[in-house]
């Protein structure tokens, strides 16, 4: 590929297919990261520790291959980095408590349909005591301040059906606050747009019922002006084109109902073009060092346009559809079991023998 020209398909060659295989052997190897947690390079990313599990096994699941997986050990590992003292989550058990490990924890739980093994009110009473007078989330204890933690905090509780505890109206004020006048958001207000940040405000304001704070049209302008010739999406304006961009710029188009604005051939074709044909995963450019996070975000983009043999993604909450969906169908039966025991106390402590209209 000449470095600035579009990816053709002649220039694929074995990576005309995403290769399965590779890659799913490629996220099994980091699985046993922490069992040498003593080792320096792992150390150096222990604060992604968390994430790493929650991009790896979301990978798995959309290629179909979670079986590759010892989820019961990870299962055990996840809560081995709860933080019963605050009720959050760290990134590895020798972390403090995060927002963003937090929610990576759960949608862990989510995806292997084990979110009973979280303390829901703990977890919940960790994430609103980070919520701001002004609306904002801070990341832990320590204060800093970005609507990345917005995303966090309100997918976090949407996962655990506990939405109701935070104030989701001062939480979209903030964001609100972010927006820029070209449609973008920041991660404070008056900050520059930047995708990633666009993407955790559009999803805030997804989850929070309020899309309509978003100038539609013109952040959905921007964010397909984010493609470049290569076929691949920046972050900003006159940057590179990286793997990342795909799930960032593309999770938005999808909530915005505005997917067919990209070319996403070309797109598709600059992410297959970044896999690492000899050892499995995926890189941000051709033929950088591959990764787990450019794996997950190259893989996750291929989903949401329907990539033959992936399964489907939702783009708000970054998990397979039909974890959401199980997710949505166990929070709907909650709903109704507590609506029928209040209504059965409300029976009982009426003394009525008449039958309820409740
Ligand atoms: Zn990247």
């Amino acid at each position: 590929m000449a470095t600035s020209g579009a990816v053709t398909p002649a220039d694929l060659g074995p990576r005309s297919k995403l290769l399965v295989d590779k890659h799913a052997a490629y996220i099994a190897s980091f699985s046993t990261v922490w069992e040498a947690a003593d080792k320096l390079e792992h150390v150096a990313t222990e604060h992604f520790w968390m994430s790493g599990m929650y991009w790896g096994l979301t990978a798995m699941e959309l290629m179909g291959r979670l079986q590759d997986m010892d989820t019961d050990k990870v299962l055990d590992w996840v809560m081995s980095c709860y933080r019963p003292e605050d009720g959050g989550f760290g990134s590895s058990p020798r972390n403090d408590s995060h927002l963003l490990a937090t929610l990576s924890a759960l949608q862990i739980l989510a995806l292997l349909d084990a979110l009973h093994r979280a303390d829901a009110l703990a977890v919940t009473a960790y994430i609103a005591g980070l919520q701001q007078p002004d609306g904002a989330f801070a990341g832990d204890k320590w204060g800093e301040i970005d609507t990345r933690f917005s995303y966090a905090a309100l997918l976090g509780c949407s996962i655990l059906g506990t939405l109701d505890q935070l104030d989701v109206e001062a939480a979209v004020h903030f964001v609100t606050a972010c927006k820029n006048f070209d449609g973008g958001f920041g991660c404070t207000p008056g900050n520059e747009s930047h995708a990633g940040q666009v993407f955790t405000c559009i999803g805030a304001l997804s989850l929070a019922g309020r899309l309509d704070a978003a100038d539609q049209d013109l952040v959905g302008w921007w964010l397909c002006e984010r493609q470049t010739r290569s076929g691949g999406l920046n972050g900003r304006p006159e940057k590179l084109q990286d793997v990342c961009y795909s799930w960032w710029c593309l999770s938005c188009l999808s909530i915005l109902g505005r997917l067919h604005w990209i070319d996403q051939e070309a797109l598709s074709r600059f992410i297959l073009y970044c896999q690492d044909e000899e050892d499995g995963g995926i890189s941000d450019r051709p033929d950088d060092m591959a990764d787990v996070y450019h794996t997950f975000f190259g893989i996750a983009g291929l989903s949401l346009m329907g990539h033959a043999g992936l399964a489907a993604i939702d783009p708000t909450y970054a998990l397979p559809v039909k974890t959401v969906q199980r997710l949505q169908q166990q929070q709907q039966r909650q709903q109704q079991q507590q609506q029928q025991q209040q209504c059965g106390q409300g029976m009982q402590e009426g003394g009525s023998s008449a039958p309820s209209t409740g």
